[in-house]
C-alpha cells in the first residue's frame, strides 16, 4: 500500500510539473520584494532575510511563471503550500557568488552582501527554495522555508516619495513589456540635465543595433531623477572619493574598470518608484569603465562625443546589458580578471554563448552552424594572441560563420566562442554574434509574449 502510494505521488508531482501557472489563481498583481543576506566564502554559503516590502504593481510576464532557461548562478523556486505546486521560478547571478572565486573568499574570508528576490505576492502561504550552483555546475539547495503573506511583516510604505521618475517612452502595460529603469549616479541636482541627454544618446545606441531594434516596442524606459550629493564616483586608485546616491565605486575586486555598489537597498529602493525588469545604472564619470551581473543592474560610464556613433562607452553599454539582460558570458580571453577558476575546467558554462565543447555533437548552438564548418573552427589564434586586432579577425576564413573558436570565457584554452567577433568578445560596436542575438531574443519573449 505504500508503495502504491508513492508511486501515485510521483504520478501526481510529475503532471504538477508540465502544468502551466495560472497567475491569478495564486498571485496578486502586485511585487513581494524579498531581500537577504548571502553570507560566507568560497565553499560556504548561509542564507538569512532581511526584509520585506510590497509594491502595488508586478512587471513580469503572467504568462512567464516558471524559468525553464536554466540561466544564472543562483535560482529561486515557489511552491504553493497546499497544492505543492511550482508557481514560480527564477534564474539570476549575485555580486556574491561572483566574490565567491575571489583571493579573499578562497582564503576563508567570510562576508556578507545584501541581495533581493522579486516575486508576484502569492495569495496564500508558500514555500520558498534558495538555489546555488556547484562547482560542477548543478544547482544545489541552500536553503527553504515556509512564508505566509497574512503573518509576515511586509513594509508598505512609499520608500521614495521624495525621487521623481519620468517616462522616456512608454508602449503599454508593464506586465507584457520588458521594464527598464535607468539611475543616475554620481550627478548632482544641477547635473540631472546631463543625466537625462546620457539616457538619450544611450538609448538610442541600443536599439539602433539588432536584435534590440526590431523590438522596440515591447520596451518601457523609464529613468529616475535621484541626484547625489557630490559629482562623480569613487576612484580608489586615484584617491578620489564622492559621496553619491548609491556607493558605486571603480575598482571592484582590485579590477580597476570594474564598477560596482553593493548598496543593493539604495539601489532597489530608488528603481521600485516604477515597475522594473531591469536596473541599469549610468555613473557620472569619464573614466573608462561598467559592470553587469545577470538580473541584477548593469552599470556604464558616461564619456562620448555626442551625436557621434561608435563611442567606447557605446561598447561598454551594450556590453554589460548583454550580461545583465541575456545572461551572456565574456567572450573575450585576454584581459586581465580577478577570479580563480570562475569557469572550472571541465565544467559546462551555463551561458548560452560560451561553451566547453565536452561533446562536440552536442554543441548548444549547432543549430546555427553550417555543416561545412568544422567544430572546433580553425582560426589564427597565435597570430591574434601575439598582437590583438579585432579588426584583423575580418580575414579569416571562418569570418562571418558560427562555429567554435577557442578562447572565451577569460581562458586561452579549453573554453570556446560561437563567432570571430561579436560585442561579448571585443570593443566593436559592429553587433552581437547571431548566438548572443538569439539569447537576447529569448528573453525579449520571455518577458513579452
Ligand atoms: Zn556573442
Amino acid at each position: 500500500m505504500k508503495k502504491m502510494l508513492l508511486f501515485v505521488n510521483i504520478l501526481f508531482f510529475c503532471c504538477l510539473q508540465g502544468q502551466t501557472v495560472n497567475f491569478d489563481e495564486f498571485f496578486e498583481h502586485s511585487t513581494l520584494r524579498i531581500d537577504y543576506f548571502q553570507t560566507g566564502d568560497r565553499d560556504t554559503e548561509i542564507i538569512s532575510f532581511d526584509q520585506f516590502y510590497l509594491y502595488p504593481y508586478w512587471s513580469g510576464n503572467p504568462s512567464s511563471l516558471v524559468d525553464d532557461m536554466n540561466l544564472g548562478q543562483h535560482k529561486v523556486e515557489i511552491y504553493d503550500s497546499l497544492s505543492g505546486k511550482l508557481i514560480f521560478s527564477k534564474g539570476y547571478s549575485s555580486i556574491f557568488a561572483e566574490w565567491q572565486t575571489t583571493d579573499e573568499a578562497v582564503r576563508g574570508y567570510y562576508r556578507s552582501f545584501s541581495a533581493s528576490i522579486l516575486i508576484p505576492l502569492p495569495k496564500n502561504s508558500f514555500k520558498i527554495v534558495f538555489y546555488s550552483r556547484n562547482r560542477m555546475n548543478q544547482f544545489v539547495e541552500v536553503f527553504s522555508t515556509y512564508l505566509n503573506p497574512s503573518r509576515m511583516r511586509i513594509r508598505e510604505e512609499n520608500l521614495n516619495r521624495v525621487y521623481k521618475s519620468k517616462r522616456f517612452w512608454y508602449n503599454g502595460n508593464p506586465e507584457k513589456h520588458v521594464d527598464i529603469v535607468i539611475l543616475p549616479e554620481g550627478y548632482t541636482k544641477k547635473e540631472m540635465k546631463k543625466f537625462r541627454s546620457d539616457v538619450k544618446h544611450f538609448i538610442h545606441v541600443m536599439f539602433s543595433l539588432s536584435p534590440y531594434r526590431k523590438n522596440r516596442e515591447k520596451f518601457n524606459i523609464y529613468y529616475v531623477i535621484a541626484p547625489s550629493p557630490e559629482s562623480g564616483i569613487d576612484i580608489p586608485e586615484d584617491g578620489k572619493y564622492s559621496q553619491s546616491l548609491f556607493d558605486f565605486s571603480y575598482g571592484s575586486f582590485g579590477i580597476s574598470r570594474y564598477v560596482l555598489s553593493f548598496n543593493n537597498k539604495m539601489i532597489r529602493d530608488v528603481a521600485s518608484v516604477v515597475p522594473y525588469d531591469q536596473i541599469y545604472v549610468i555613473v557620472n564619470s569619464p573614466k573608462y569603465g561598467g559592470g553587469g551581473i545577470f538580473n541584477l543592474y548593469a552599470v556604464c560610464y558616461n564619456k562620448y562625443a555626442p551625436g557621434k556613433s561608435s563611442n567606447l562607452a557605446d561598447y561598454v553599454f551594450l556590453h554589460e546589458f548583454g550580461h545583465t539582460f541575456g545572461g551572456l558570458a565574456d567572450e573575450y580571453y585576454s584581459s586581465k580578471v580577478a577570479y580563480n577558476e570562475f569557469y572550472p575546467p571541465g565544467v559546462e558554462p551555463w551561458e548560452p554563448n560560451i561553451t566547453a565543447l565536452l561533446v562536440p555533437e552536442n554543441l548548444k548552438w549547432k543549430h546555427l552552424v553550417e555543416e561545412t564548418t568544422p567544430i572546433p573552427t580553425p582560426w589564427e589564434k597565435a597570430r591574434y594572441d601575439s598582437a590583438p586586432d579585432p579588426a584583423r579577425l575580418r580575414n579569416e576564413r571562418y569570418w562571418g560563420k558560427v562555429g567554435a573558436f577557442e578562447g572565451a570565457g577569460y581562458s586561452s584554452k579549453g573554453l570556446y566562442r560561437p563567432y570571430l567577433d561579436c560585442i561579448m568578445f571585443s570593443r566593436n560596436t559592429e553587433g552581437f554574434c547571431p548566438v548572443c542575438r538569439e539569447a537576447i531574443q529569448r528573453m525579449i519573449d520571455y518577458y513579452t509574449k
